[in-house]
């Protein structure tokens, strides 16, 4: 028997965490000892998230394989501890690229190319190649946008057609939905899923779940008025109420008996849960809990960049950081600070926090804010962890500031800088576009025996993913190292530079590649542990600079 589908739809309105049921749904299915995988189909006409900006639309994530993906794949990674390519964020723009490539090289026959069959062929051939060709039990697959919206209709068609194609023992619908309490009546009002599942149905489309989005758990008088109006079993309309943590979801769901529903629907009873794998999930969410850091010492960190104002715009680093906290029994408090304000008032603004965090950001505007920031590091001591744009600024920072060479600057804001200590590499083409033309993607890192780098990876070789154009100027780096920055991590043959850091100092790393996609819940990335620790230790106030390595991680 072929692979099994879950399609995850959503009414009502956008952002109700589509990604966290499918997330959860998937979680469960894998500690059921399913093989499992999860899809993002993105119906916008971007033909990735690539060239979206972060404020509006979120973290751009990037996957092993290099692609510009949709922040819901980095919950996938979270929740399944597991990689997704990127053939796993679905997009309009692709799907109709292949369909438009495939006409133009004559592939129709002569056929009058339509949305059905051709276009929706095309969704179904993906769905079924990546479930095929990873030998998946079930693929979870999330249809982002709401039902009603104009661009998810051909894919919602292809998801309808699936089940038709597969048969209703292989195809499970989980509609996610909401049921606002008024504050007045304390009422849970049910009208707003009886129209949403209305307009599924009206596509073809009867829900097999109805995850139902609340604050108070959802009362069973409301399940059953649900249930009665929208011809979903009583027991399948799920509460899908407020959790203190989106990884208590998945036992949420369980609770209500989703897993021998589905898998009695798939015919896979007689399947047992794996215990094993609930203790250690169990622990994890345990350790993530808010509550379980209070006691902790405090790590006050803050977080110094262009897109502070919307919390998803950094979502992985935050999440890696409360994976560091739980690891270094530290409570993580994250301040964000915009790093337009920072500028030449970083001294004062960063006062009493016990580390700085610059993550990734292009352009110009703010970029004096985060210099002077790393300029503030270095002068006074407080643990510094740079992240792409953060290891780029550190290094201006550092030449300016303890180098003296006033001139320093990053080619990206500076094009004529009189010392381009961050620029295009020969041979890297400017221009070009900006869809996909980035380095991206994984690659190998050789660090330095002995180093603080490889001290903290406890190795001395390391695989990380990127996603920036510019790069630091290796014909500076014999300067540097002279007047104490190291560069302790090379790829490419040790043409690119990966790690800097400044021994004498407590803890100062930067890194051009993006750690924070590699940290998942339980298995923190050590340069986040490792900057925590420095963080926690290093205490509220600013401590004096100090000749004290990076701290070990055992
Ligand atoms: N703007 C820098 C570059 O393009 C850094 C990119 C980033 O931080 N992701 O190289």
């Amino acid at each position: 028997m072929g692979a099994r589908y879950v399609f995850v739809t959503g009414g009502v309105m956008s952002g109700l965490g589509k990604g966290v049921v499918a997330s959860s749904v998937a979680k469960l299915l894998q500690l059921s000892n399913q093989k499992v995988s999860c899809v993002k189909i993105d119906p916008y006409l971007n033909y990735d998230a690539g060239t979206m900006n972060p404020v509006a639309h979120g973290e751009v994530f990037v996957t092993e394989d290099g692609g510009e993906c949709d922040m819901d794949i980095g919950n996938y990674e979270r929740f399944l501890n597991q990689d997704m390519p990127r053939s796993h964020n679905i997009t309009t723009a692709q799907v109709y690229s292949s369909v438009i490539e495939a006409e133009r090289g004559g592939g129709y026959l002569g056929a009058c190319v339509q949305i059905i069959p051709h276009v929706t062929d095309e969704i179904k051939s993906r769905l079924r190649g990546i479930a095929g060709g990873e030998g998946l039990d079930t693929l979870v697959v999330e249809c982002g946008g709401t039902v009603g919206d104009i661009e998810s209709l051909p894919f919602l068609e292809a998801l309808r057609q699936m089940r038709a194609e597969e048969g209703p023992r292989s195809v499970a619908f989980v509609h996610v939905t909401l049921a606002p309490s008024l504050e007045v009546v304390g009422e849970q009002k049910t009208k707003p899923t009886q129209h949403s599942v209305q307009e599924l149905r009206r596509i073809g489309i009867q829900p097999d779940y109805l995850a139902v989005r609340c604050t108070a758990p959802l009362e069973e008088k409301t399940k059953e008025k649900i249930a009665l109006f929208s011809n979903v079993a009583r027991q399948d309309v799920l509460s899908c109420h407020d959790a203190p943590t989106i990884f208590q979801v998945p036992q949420i769901l369980y609770d209500q008996g989703i897993v021998g529903s589905l898998l009695t629907k798939f015919g896979k009873v007689g399947l047992v849960d794996s215990a094993a794998g609930w203790d250690g999930w169990n622990r994890i969410v345990g350790s993530l809990a808010p509550g379980a850091g209070e006691r902790r010492p405090p790590a006050r960190i803050a977080m110094v960049g262009k897109y502070v104002s919307l919390a998803d715009s950094y979502v992985s680093v935050n999440h890696a950081l409360e994976h560091a906290g739980a690891a270094a029994g530290a409570r993580v408090e994250i301040d964000w600070l915009d790093s337009e304000a920072l500028e030449g008032r970083a001294a004062e603004a960063l006062s009493g926090y016990g580390g700085v965090l610059v993550p990734g950001g292009f352009g110009t505007r703010g970029a004096g804010g985060i210099i002077s920031a790393a300029a503030h590091a270095l002068a006074s001591g407080i643990p510094y962890l740079g992240i792409c744009f953060g290891f780029q600024l550190a290094a201006v920072a550092f030449a300016r500031h303890e180098l003296g060479m006033g001139g320093a600057g990053s080619t990206e804001m500076e094009p004529d800088a009189a010392d381009p200590v961050v620029c295009l590499l020969p041979g890297q083409a400017a221009g070009g576009g900006t869809g996909g033309t980035l380095r991206l993607g994984a690659c190998d890192i050789e660090l330095e025996g002995g180093s603080g780098a490889a001290r903290v990876y406890g190795s001395t070789s390391i695989r990380r993913r990127h996603r920036h154009r510019y790069e630091f100027n290796n014909s500076y780096a014999r300067r540097f190292a002279e007047g104490g920055m190291r560069f302790t991590g090379r790829s490419g043959g040790g043409r690119l530079m990966e790690v800097l850091e400044v021994p004498s100092r407590r803890f100062f790393m930067g890194v051009q590649y993006h750690p924070e996609f590699s940290s998942r819940p339980g298995f923190p990335e050590k340069a986040f542990e490792a900057f925590v620790r420095a963080a926690a230790a290093a205490g509220g106030g600013a401590p004096a600079p100090g000749a004290q390595p990076i701290p070990e991680i055992s």
